[in-house]
């Protein structure tokens, strides 16, 4: 058995198969595989096999569609049929909010290339006639997928491996991982069948492997064990039970009758697909509960829980109004297996946090859909050094080490029952919080603060009346919400408003290394002593990794600030990269500063009335004035009894500072902030009206606009890059080029709905030519804005554009950068 790879994939599931083919097809020559047991013994042998497209993110979308092109060329080139059955995916909806989630995810569909076609009730019952459409409003149909057979799809992708060269060897645990600087020495054990149990024998071999890919099912607690890092993958209960031959269904596919698509009754909460003149029927159930917590034991193998009826009685009823047919029909089988979860219901897929050339794939709850794409997309970050799609919203690292398993299984048993709630685009899950609370949090809920959570930090959206209900205010239009928004919004243009932006992800850079590294490790001119500058982190490939805003405090000391959900994220970037570049920069100190410090946002043209009654200084009267305190500038200041580090900038736009001060003093300084506003027409303001206003400066979020797929200067952010100097992925971003530019639209929507940045964006003749990556509505223009990217001869301003949203087009017109306020008058106000 070979000792030495290139790379080493552990589990033999179907996501693990994947990847080892892929890499050997992307180049890599010495893959190897190992599986504990036999392939497919994991959770991939008892999956129902369905292939279901809809998911209203963008990178997962384009996963699954690849998924399900590439399952159609294995038989091809493996001579192993799949059993891939392109019945259609057929998904319905019982009310017209439903209808409108549709309308949305179509739009996301359309920026990937998915097909999907529209159904009314009555063109259902045309064609399957079994099916009972009283009571539905409409159906989306996906023509082009259906179900496969899940062992066999990993099996023809492990025989594809093989013959590109993959070794896949069976009966081998890994029990160690030792990073020797280089490589990972893998211990592992030989396993083997003793009495029905897989029990370790005592051969163990040590493989050396440049690269490690976990994808190890129900055993990544085991897998984090071994690694010392945190994986929020826990198994779920999932059941779905197939049932005797329908004799209806037999007898109308013996009269020539069309096989059923993948039935999805979201509303009820299950699928249904046809098997042997029978049904399955899978249900997402409330109350399943989380397995594993602390590990799968060895002793599971293949194997099942036992079905739990009275969990999915309802479901099953459900079933029976939907195929009367099948209210007389026995039940022939049943599975309760392990399905993995993670809390937001997504995958972990990239680098390990905090070590080197460790890839993860774990936490897969669609594991058979998503494996061909998973495989494709993986190999292309190993090989080149990033994927074609930006792969950050799947990245294990948007947990932190905060995270906990409490957390994890509670959160992943609230992502199973939320699979088939209606996806509003503001929907706030409610499992384990209120968790981290900045020490306003209590004043703020008590003025009617609706909170988010951002990487655990509960933050407002937006303020409401007492008695308001956030849940019922949700929609895929303009929800309840939207009128304290746009309040909220008026009162930054207007008068001022108060946000907290605690969530922020703070550190300080410092030492001797200091400048050389900032200066190498991101795009824009560093600032001098006392200032600031907008600036950006890149990957290998010129694209925007992470956007930091930098205070440089002294000589070789910066204070860094970034966005709050992707702490780990940056955080876990920025210091590999310390760490590889120190010997040659010199000692370079990162020290996280998010928890010591509360930031809040006070923006808005009395925002400088504000702080001057409570600014103690030696000559106050000057203290914020343009010549002592410029834009751009950052001061150390005193508001009465609290020090604060204040940077004057906005990201709505208007007159502003941000305030970083001491965490343990926020209470204090939040109660002197609002009584000194209260003349001032000061406003507590969410975080949406933030957004709404940004997107009016042309203000480009992390996640959103900037991410792995775009250079800074597709982007359009060609003034904080410094092109004099060099920085890491300059070269790569000059070799891109300009494949998309990002634009800023001002949007003619229909009454009473904005979008949401998910919409599919098209030229005046009809073809697609971009998408959009934010959406909201302006205050100032009094219409719907956006953000997004278009192919560059569609960027000019004054294009006329389309916007798909509702399954019609609208239309748009592409803005000049910043459209409120372009020469940013208002921002640098003196006083
Ligand atoms: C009842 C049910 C129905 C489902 N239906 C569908 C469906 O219709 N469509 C869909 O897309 N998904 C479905 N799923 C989910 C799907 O089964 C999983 O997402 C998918 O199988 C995950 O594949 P995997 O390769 O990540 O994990 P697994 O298949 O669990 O594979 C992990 C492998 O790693 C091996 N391993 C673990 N640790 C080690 C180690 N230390 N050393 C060596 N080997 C190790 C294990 O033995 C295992 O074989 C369903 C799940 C359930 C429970």
């Amino acid at each position: 058995m070979k000792t030495h790879v290139k790379a080493l994939v552990v589990g033999g599931g179907a996501i693990g198969t994947s990847i080892a083919y892929h890499l050997a097809r992307a180049g890599w020559q010495d893959v190897m595989l190992l599986e504990r047991d036999e392939l497919t013994s994991g959770s991939t042998w008892h999956a129902a096999g369905l292939l279901p497209y809809f998911n209203m993110s963008y990178a997962t979308t384009h996963i699954h569609d690849y998924s399900i092109k590439f399952y159609k060329t294995l038989e091809e080139e493996t001579g192993l049929n799949a059993g891939f059955s392109v019945v259609g995916n057929l998904r319905m909806a019982q009310t017209d909010e439903r209808m409108d989630e549709y309308m949305l995810y179509a739009s996301t569909a359309e920026t990937c290339g998915v097909p999907y076609e529209w159904m009314t009730p009555e063109q259902i019952k045309e064609r399957w006639p079994l099916i009972n459409t009283d009571d539905l409003k409409g159906a989306i149909y996906h023509p082009t997928d259906g179900y496969i057979n899940p062992a066999d799809v990993t099996m023809a992708m492990a025989k594809g491996a093989r013959q590109r060269g993959v070794t896949i060897e069976r009966k081998w645990q890994v029990d160690g991982y030792e990073w020797n600087g280089s490589a990972w020495l893998v211990t592992c054990t030989k396993m083997m069948d003793r009495g029905g149990n897989l029990v370790p024998t005592e051969e163990q071999i040590v493989i050396t492997a440049e690269h490690v890919v976990t994808a190890t099912g129900n055993h990544a607690q085991r897998t984090a064990q071994l690694l010392g890092i945190k994986i929020p993958a826990i198994p779920v209960e999932h059941q779905f039970i197939v049932t005797e031959p329908d004799p209806e269904l037999v007898a109308y596919r013996e009269n020539g009758g069309e096989e059923h698509p993948v039935i999805r009754d979201a509303d009820a909460k299950w699928y249904v697909r046809e098997e042997r003149g029978g049904w399955i029927l899978g249900p997402y159930e409330l109350n399943a509960p989380a397995r594993f917590e602390y590990g799968c034991p060895d002793s599971f193998r293949a194997d099942l829980f036992p079905l739990d009826l009275d969990r999915i009685e309802e479901e099953y009823m459900s079933m029976i109004h939907r195929l009367p047919s099948s209210e007389t029909v026995g039940l022939k089988d049943d599975f309760n297996g392990p399905i993995c979860y993670t809390p937001d219901g997504n995958p972990l897929l990239g680098p390990a946090p905090g070590l080197r050339n460790m890839w993860l794939a774990e936490g897969f709850s669609f594991g058979i859909t998503a494996a061909g794409g998973t495989g494709y997309y993986l190999a292309q970050m190993m090989v080149n050094g990033e994927a074609e799609i930006d792969m950050a919203s799947l990245d294990p690292k948007r947990y932190g080490s905060w995270m906990t398993t409490e957390y994890a299984a509670r959160k992943n048993e609230e992502a199973y029952e939320h699979v088939y709630i209606l996806h509003h685009p503001d929907e706030e899950r409610s499992a384990c919080r209120p968790l981290k609370t900045a020490p306003a949090y209590d004043r703020q809920k008590a003025l009617g603060a609706q909170f988010g959570a951002v990487n655990g930090w509960e933050r407002p959206n937006y303020y409401a009346p007492e008695g308001f209900d956030d849940h019922a205010a949700r929609s895929f239009r303009r929800g309840g919400w939207w009128q304290y928004a746009e309040q909220e919004a008026k009162a930054i243009r207007e008068t001022a408003g108060l946000i907290d932006a605690t969530a922020f992800a703070k550190l300080r850079v410092s030492g001797p290394g200091a400048t050389a590294f900032l200066d190498w490790f991101t795009c824009n001119k560093l600032p001098k002593v006392g200032r600031i500058n907008l600036t950006y982190a890149l990957t290998s490939a010129g694209t925007t990794r992470t956007e930091y805003t930098i205070v440089r405090e002294a000589e070789d000391s910066y204070y860094l600030v970034s966005a709050g959900a992707w702490q780990a994220y940056d955080h876990d970037y920025l210091r590999k990269a310390v760490e590889d570049k120190e010997a040659e920069f010199g000692r370079i100190n990162v020290q996280d500063l998010t928890s010591q410090y509360g930031v809040f946002a006070l923006a808005g043209p009395n925002a400088r009335a504000i702080l001057a009654e409570l600014i103690r200084d030696a000559d106050p009267e000057t203290a914020l004035s343009n010549k002592r305190f410029p834009w751009l500038s950052a001061r150390d200041i005193e508001l009465m009894m609290c020090p604060v580090k204040a940077i004057r900038v906005a990201y709505t736009g208007e007159l502003g500072w941000e305030l970083h001060h001491p965490i343990e003093m926020q209470n204090y300084l939040w109660d002197r902030l609002m009584a000194a506003g209260e003349k001032h027409g000061l406003k507590p303001v969410g975080a949406r009206a933030q957004n709404w206003l940004r997107q009016e400066k042309s203000y480009r979020a992390f996640g959103t606009e900037l991410g792995r797929d775009a250079t800074p200067l597709e982007a359009g952010l060609n003034r904080f890059v410094d092109l004099d100097k060099d920085f890491y992925g300059k070269q790569a971003m000059l070799d891109t080029g300009i494949r998309a530019k990002c634009v800023t639209l001002l949007i003619d929507g229909p009454e009473g709905a904005d979008p949401w940045g998910r919409e599919a964006l098209y030229a005046a003749d009809g073809t697609r030519v971009g998408r959009l990556t934010s959406g909201g509505y302006s205050v100032h223009f009094e219409k719907s804005i956006g953000m997004g990217y278009v192919a560059p001869e569609h960027a000019e301003v004054g294009t006329q554009l389309k916007v798909k949203m509702f399954d019609q087009l609208f239309d748009a017109v592409v803005a000049e950068d910043s459209p409120y306020d372009p020469k940013n008058v208002t921002i640098r106000v003196d006083g």
